[in-house]
C-alpha cells in the first residue's frame, strides 16, 4: 500500500517548543499524523500522512459508545550524530495487534504499520527534543468508527499515530513516589481485559488514582481481583521488588500488562547475574520484607517513566518506607542502562535499538 502525503502548508506549521523550555508530558502535538481507514470487505486503505488535525466521526460511532479502543506508546529519542532511534517498536506492534485481537478489532499489517510511523516521525523530525530525558512519545491507536447503535464488533475503524515532543512523565523525574496499595478499586481480573491496552482498562483505574492523588499519592498499586492480596502493577507501569539479592515481579496472567521496558529490565537484571522471579506476591510478603529491612528496592517500569523508584508505600493507613526514600543503586542502573542504549550512549548487544534515519 502506498502512503500518500499531504504536508502541512506554512500558515499550519505550529511554534516548537526550545530547548531551554520545560516539557510536560503528552500536552502538545507535532504538525502531522498518520492515518489509515478500515472498512469490513475492503480491509485496510487510503494510508496518509496529513496535517495534524480533528477527525471528523459519527456521534453514533461505536467506538464512543462500546469502547472499542486500542493504543500503544513507544519514544522515538535523539541520539548523537542527529541520528534517531526507536526502541523495540517490532514489540508495541505485536502487543497492539494482540490488543486488537482481545477487543474485536482487525489488525493492523506490520509493515505498513512501521512504515507509516518512520515516515511520519521522519517528516516532524525537527520536533524531537534534544535534552536529556526528553523523547518525542509515539501514539499509535485505533477506533471503531461505524455508526450503529447495538453491541457487536464494529465493521469500520480509524487507525493513527500521532506525536508529542514529552519531558519526564511524573514531575518527581527519577525522585522515589509515593503509592497507595488500592484495596477497594480493582483495575483487572483474569479473563478480563487487563493484559490489553485499551482505553476501558484506564477509564476503569481513574477513580482510585484521583482519590490517591487526593490524599498524596503519586500512583497507586494494584492489587489482583480476586483476592486481592497479590500485586498486579503500578498505575500503568510494572512493578519490581528487589528483595534480598532477588528481583521479583508478577507474572503475565492475564491481568498484567506486558510491559516491553519489564522484559527488556528482567533480560538486563539476568545478564549481570542478579536473580529474577516471575511469581505471584503477596503485599504482606512485601511489607513483611520493607519492616525487616530486607526489602532494598521498588520500582515501577514503563516506557514513558522508563524506572520510577518508589520511596514509599502504604497499605492500609501504615506507611512503609523504601530504600531511605532514595533511587537504590540496582534501580539506578537500570535507568543508566535503558535510557544509555536508546539514546545510542551505550552498546545494544540485544538489536533493541532501530535507527530510523
Ligand atoms: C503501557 C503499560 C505498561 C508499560 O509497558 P511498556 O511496554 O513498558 O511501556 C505497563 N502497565 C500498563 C497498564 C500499561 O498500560
Amino acid at each position: 500500500m502506498e502512503i500518500s502525503l499531504i504536508k502541512a502548508g506554512p500558515d499550519r506549521l505550529k511554534k516548537k517548543p526550545g530547548d531551554n523550555d520545560n516539557l510536560n508530558f503528552g500536552d502538545i502535538f507535532t504538525d502531522h499524523m498518520f492515518v489509515m481507514d478500515y472498512k469490513e470487505g475492503v480491509g485496510w486503505h487510503n494510508a496518509r500522512i496529513t496535517p495534524y488535525g480533528s477527525f471528523q466521526i459519527d456521534p453514533a460511532a461505536m467506538g464512543i459508545h462500546y469502547a472499542q479502543e486500542v493504543f500503544e506508546g513507544l519514544k522515538a529519542y535523539m541520539g548523537k550524530n542527529g541520528d534517531i532511534y526507536l526502541f523495540r517498536p517490532e514489540e508495541n506492534i505485536k502487543r497492539f495487534n494482540a490488543s486488537a485481537t482481545r477487543v474485536c478489532m482487525p489488525d493492523v499489517d506490520e509493515n505498513i504499520f512501521m512504515e507509516g510511523m518512520k515516515k511520519v516521525v521522519l517528516l516532524d523530525r525537527e520536533w524531537i527534543p534534544k535534552n536529556r530525558g526528553t523523547s518525542l512519545y509515539i501514539r499509535p491507536a485505533m477506533f471503531a468508527t461505524e455508526p450503529h447503535l447495538g453491541v457487536r464488533p464494529s465493521k469500520e475503524y480509524i487507525f493513527f499515530i500521532i506525536l508529542s515532543p514529552v519531558g519526564n512523565y511524573y514531575k518527581e523525574g527519577l525522585n522515589p513516589v509515593k503509592i497507595y496499595v488500592e484495596d477497594k478499586y480493582v483495575r483487572a481480573a483474569v479473563g478480563g481485559i487487563g493484559e490489553a491496552k485499551t482505553g476501558g482498562n484506564y477509564a476503569a483505574s481513574l477513580l482510585a488514582s484521583e482519590e490517591a492523588k487526593g490524599k498524596g499519592f503519586t500512583q497507586v498499586l494494584w492489587l489482583d481481583a480476586a483476592e486481592r492480596e497479590y500485586v498486579d502493577e503500578v498505575g500503568t507501569m510494572n512493578m519490581f521488588f528487589l528483595i534480598n539479592d532477588e528481583v521479583l515481579t508478577a507474572p503475565l496472567t492475564g491481568s498484567v500488562l506486558r510491559g516491553i521496558t519489564r522484559d527488556s529490565v528482567i533480560r538486563l537484571c539476568r545478564d549481570w547475574g542478579i536473580w529474577v522471579s516471575e511469581r505471584k506476591l503477596s503485599i504482606y510478603e512485601i511489607l513483611d520484607a520493607a519492616k525487616s529491612g530486607r526489602l532494598k528496592e521498588a520500582f515501577g517500569t514503563g516506557t514513558a517513566a522508563v524506572i520510577s523508584p518508589v520511596g514509599q508505600i502504604t497499605f492500609k493507613n501504615e506507611d512503609h518506607i523504601v530504600a531511605g526514600g532514595k533511587m537504590g543503586e540496582v534501580s539506578q542502573r537500570l535507568y543508566n542502562e535503558l535510557i544509555g542504549i536508546q539514546y545510542g550512549i551505550k552498546e545494544d548487544p540485544y538489536g533493541w535499538r532501530v535507527k530510523i534515519n
